[in-house]
């Protein structure tokens, strides 16, 4: 009960007019009840899973299914992970997909690269003129047509960048370590510059932007749901292995209702990312956001009440009664024929005083019905 109350002090996010009603409550509780010892002694599942400061956030994402559209992968990964670490701290950040989805790109893309491509040809032609040069963002060169800016880049960058890498590959230890540091500064602008101005050889690069982003992304085969199923065994198994108290699923699918349901009876706090608004995920998890609330960042705002709201229910587990065999056996059992019995096995120095006290009688006879036995 003292780590409860000072659970709540501790915590300033919590409505203090409520906290300080919880604690009220609590002391009320210790006074004229039970033993809130032994309450601690044995704490039930869900208090054990969201006790402490550990929140660990989990994030899996089905690709197949949601797949970032409005704004670039990379943006779209990392908003998600933002609006995540406001649930708690996030340490898995799990991607999902099939060949298809890495290769396949968004329409707009698709549109984006064949006007840059007649552009190209209008440039090389001298149809067209850019009002600003091309300017090459590693060395700083400018290019009056942006063909002759991917000429360069790959002509002297990329050979550059190549032999870099293939340098750090063939060093071993300190040499490597010595290699990194040099390299890296210049291994980064390559790469930012690269974005922009290389083209993936297939899809618009979901996978690298992904990783980049910080993701485990994993390619499953082309089969249909073996991304589905390749996810819901991740999870199962990260539940339990109890490796998070928070499970965000990014997924319009209701082929994850089970497992999310599972999730709930351990006790898991459940977030879903979908735009299905009447979808069967989001009515059994604890909070739900469309892609468009991540993406704007309102999602980050609400998880705030959210988590409060999280907090009060733990308060209010804590707080409410459960049945526990033993407890009751050993509080209410010793007044029936096994009375010796359980003192000589020690059990009489395990009740607390306020129940001792009332031993003569069970706690639901009334004091008239004790009166009415004695005097028969
Ligand atoms: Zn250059």
């Amino acid at each position: 009960m003292v780590n409860l109350v000072r659970f709540c002090v501790s915590d300033r996010r919590v409505n203090s007019s409520t906290t300080r009603t919880l604690i009220a409550v609590a002391r009320v509780i210790k006074h004229y009840h039970f033993s809130t010892n032994q309450n601690l002694k044995s704490p039930d599942q869900c208090a054990a899973v969201h006790g402490a400061a550990r929140n660990i956030v989990a994030v899996f994402w089905d690709l197949d299914n949601k797949p970032p559209r409005s704004v670039s992968p990379f943006d779209a990964a990392v908003r998600l992970k933002k609006a995540a670490e406001s649930f708690g701290v996030v340490r898995y950040k799990i991607a999902y997909a099939n060949q298809h989805s890495f290769d396949y790109v968004p329409p707009e893309i698709r549109v984006h690269r064949r006007d840059r491509k007649t552009l190209n040809q209008l440039e090389n032609k001298g149809v067209v003129k850019p009002l600003d040069p091309y300017i090459c963002r590693v060395c700083g060169r400018k290019f009056y047509t942006n063909e002759k800016l991917i000429n360069h880049f790959k002509q002297i960058h990329e050979r550059e960048h190549k032999k870099r890498v293939s340098q750090i590959e063939s060093a071993r230890g300190s040499q490597r370590v010595k290699l990194v540091g040099k390299y890296s500064m210049n291994m980064e602008k390559y790469n930012n510059a690269a974005r922009d101005i290389l083209t993936p050889k297939v899809g618009y690069g979901l996978g690298d932007d992904l990783k980049r982003a910080g993701y485990w992304v994993s390619v499953v085969s082309n089969k249909p749901q073996a991304a589905d199923v390749a996810l819901r065994n991740h999870m199962v198994d990260m539940m339990d292995r109890r490796q998070m108290e928070c499970l965000i699923l990014v997924s319009d699918d209701s082929d994850f209702v089970e497992v999310l349901k599972e999730a709930r009876l351990r006790c898991l706090k459940t977030v879903v990312v979908g735009d299905n608004n009447d979808g069967a995920l989001k009515r059994v998890s604890d909070a739900a956001f469309s892609w468009q609330e991540i993406i704007t960042g309102k999602a980050k705002k609400e998880a705030v009440s959210v988590v409060g709201r999280w907090k009060d229910r733990f308060i209010l587990k804590r707080l409410e009664w459960t049945y526990n065999y033993e407890r009751e056996r050993k509080l209410y059992g010793s007044c029936s024929e096994d009375d010796d019995q359980n003192d000589d096995l020690g059990v009489s120095n395990l009740i607390s005083d306020e129940v001792k006290t009332d031993q003569s009688r069970a706690w639901w006879k009334l004091e008239s019905d004790s009166d009415v036995a004695a005097s028969s």
